[in-house]
């Protein structure tokens, strides 16, 4: 009989020494919502993001919505119904998830955007992202100095402007990053943009679509440079510089004395390093995604913990109804010199995978 009291005793105390254990290592369901699988970026980014998560005791539910709206709902929608206590959430049109967002805080769920403000809702609570506008500063001062470096002895120089989708808050921070370097340049004269297509209204790039700009970029050959030479395209993605490039050299532009032009990018894929180290695209910037991953989780860890998550922009991103607490990377420009510095030395990319 004492045998067995003993046994249920310390039966006991293994589940009492069991119990809070179990649930330190389930801290809830964190639903991670990405855009798309067309660009690596947001593939790793997700990945990234699933891997901490459940270093950190989570449960993550990570879902890809293929560029497609009613999809990325529908896989919110089901992460609010399967309990998970907190969003991150990389918007295809940040205007969209207005209805979603509001069922999702009534039932207490909290919400992060990820990389993309998601706009015109106060059920935002937190953003992750870069200092955006920086990118667009970052990519037109390197179109600049492509352009003294590659027809030093040109002017004007002839440059045509590429945007991202206007249903993604970025692409105007992009363009208006870019336009504050450039626009002061096309008021001296020194760059002239010949179609005269300017403004996000006519250079956007629906959905970052690089079939499109090298539609875009094939017309503006054919009706606007067929005399005259282009000397720089501003592109703020590497999945557009990919497409204008592959119009560039379809009219011959990279051979004889067709000089390409100064083409920029974003994100550093590695279709556009290998490009750049090959002479073709001038310049991307490097975003590094784990660090925004690790951002985005310390955020759902602290929110979690009754605490508050650490931000250091408390200004810049205002969504059409709050300003929504930010914490902003910094974006490195990559060119051909430092590339291989900056990507292998951070280890985002081994050399060998940069080399093949
Ligand atoms: C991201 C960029 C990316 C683009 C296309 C933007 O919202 O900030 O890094 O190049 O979307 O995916």
């Amino acid at each position: 009989m004492k045998k067995l009291g003993a046994l249920i005793a310390s039966f006991a105390i293994g589940i009492a020494s069991f119990t809070p254990f179990a649930y330190a290592q389930d801290k809830g369901v964190v639903g991670i919502s990405m855009p798309t699988k067309t660009s690596t970026r947001w593939i790793s980014d997700g990945e990234t993001m699933e891997k901490l998560f459940k270093e950190a005791g989570y449960t993550p539910d990570l879902q890809f919505a293929d560029d497609d709206i009613p999809n990325q709902l529908a896989q919110i929608e089901n992460m609010v119904t399967k309990g998970a206590k907190v969003l991150v959430i990389g918007a295809i049109d940040g205007t969209t998830l207005s209805d979603i967002l509001q069922k999702a805080a009534d039932a207490g769920v909290k919400v992060i955007a990820y990389d993309r403000l998601i706009r015109d809702s106060g059920n935002v609570d937190y953003y992750a992202t870069f200092d955006n506008f920086q990118v667009g500063v970052l990519q037109a001062t390197s179109l600049v100095e492509g352009l003294k470096a590659k027809f030093p002895d040109t002017k004007p120089w002839n440059v045509e402007l590429f945007g991202g989708s206007p249903d993604d808050n970025n692409a105007f921070f992009f363009y208006d990053g870019a336009m504050s370097v450039l626009q002061p340049l096309i008021d001296s004269g020194d760059i002239v943009i010949k179609s005269g297509q300017m403004g996000m209204d006519q250079v956007g790039t629906l959905r970052w679509d690089g079939t499109v700009a090298q539609a875009r970029m094939e017309n503006l050959l054919s009706s606007t440079y067929t005399e005259d030479k282009l000397h720089g395209a501003l592109s703020p993605y590497d999945g557009l510089s990919i497409g204008i490039l592959s119009a560039l050299k379809g009219v011959g532009y990279g051979s004889g004395d067709m000089t390409m032009p100064v083409v920029t990018g974003q994100d550093a894929e590695l279709p556009s390093v290998k490009s750049i180290l090959a002479d073709e695209q001038y310049s991307t910037v490097f975003k590094d995604t784990r660090e925004l991953a690790k951002v985005a989780v310390s955020m759902v860890d602290a929110i979690m913990g009754g605490k508050t998550p650490e931000i250091n922009d408390e200004k810049t991103y205002n969504n059409g109804v709050k300003v929504v607490p930010s914490y902003l990377l910094k974006p490195v420009a990559v060119d051909k010199a430092n590339a291989k510095d900056v990507l292998v030395g951070a280890g985002y990319y081994t050399a060998d995978q940069i080399d093949k």
